[in-house]
């Protein structure tokens, strides 16, 4: 997959993707990254990329000329078939769904915003959509357009050592992960939940997804109102609630 990043900090994301699952994937050639600056397609000696608001007021806004050239010139290295999106925290919230949704497209450019944002000349005409990766607001597109990426190519086939990884994390299956350990099997008197070291591959992977639902149903409720339970999940959830009515009790006084 190809991703084209319009960024007036381009070694912020170049140096980004150099780093762990994504920086294997660039460097195995399983996707390719690039960045271009719009400063770069200014046409005036002081390469000015933006310009005071219309109408007044605080901040600076991207101007239209030297960041449509630049993701113009990004978008003619793409393949046919990528899409354009705009990292705005007026967009729609990034999901899992959208990740998969974006995942399966040969290429994505990604136009990453400064100040008080771009011109909406340029969003209107140039931009598929706009994503947002939560409900505040950072100082620029380049974190979120580096977090679409990264939840990107992590689901890409080859991407990751274990294929399962990926298919088993939060969101997946519209549940949270469930708790995960590893040696020493107590640690300063806490010990593994025991079933995870009996070898019961069936009891293991009902624990699994009763602390799924679980861990859903006090955090995200949600996302489990919005998931169709199956028989034996619905059961799950039910016994994870009566185990939790008991050890919620306040201490005893005696
Ligand atoms: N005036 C804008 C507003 O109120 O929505 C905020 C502009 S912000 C200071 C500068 C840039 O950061 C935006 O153009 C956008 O590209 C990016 N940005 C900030 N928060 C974001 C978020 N939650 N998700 C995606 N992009 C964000």
């Amino acid at each position: 997959m190809q991703f084209g990043v319009i960024t007036l900090f381009p070694e912020f994301v170049t140096t980004a993707v150099q780093v762990g699952v994504l920086g294997r994937a660039v460097a195995r050639e399983q996707v390719a990254i690039r960045a271009v600056n719009p400063r770069d397609f200014a046409d005036d000696v002081r390469k000015t990329v933006d310009d005071r608001p219309y109408g007044g007021g605080p901040g600076m806004v991207l101007k239209v000329e030297p960041t449509r050239s630049a993701l113009r010139a990004a978008r003619a290295a793409l393949p046919a078939g990528s899409r354009c999106v705009y990292l705005g925290a007026d967009g729609a919230p990034l999901t899992q769904a959208k990740v998969a949704e974006l995942a399966a497209l040969p290429g994505l450019l990604l136009l990453a915003g400064r100040y008080e944002g771009v011109d909406e000349r340029l969003l209107s005409t140039e931009v598929d959509e706009t994503i947002s990766i939560g409900d505040y607001v950072l100082s620029g597109g380049e974190l979120p357009a580096l977090v679409l990426i990264d939840a990107i190519v992590r689901t890409l086939p080859g991407v990751l050592g274990d294929e399962a990884s990926a298919q088993q994390d939060s969101f997946m299956t519209g549940l949270l992960d469930w708790p995960h350990y590893t040696r020493p099997d107590v640690f300063e008197d806490m010990p593994v939940p025991e079933v995870l070291i009996g070898g019961n591959h069936e009891a293991i992977r009902r624990w699994r997804l009763k602390q799924a639902l679980g861990r859903t149903w006090i955090r995200r409720p949600d996302l489990l109102a919005a998931k169709a339970l199956t028989a034996e999940e619905r059961a799950l959830l039910v016994e994870f609630r009566a185990e939790q009515v008991v050890t919620d009790l306040p201490p005893s006084r005696d």
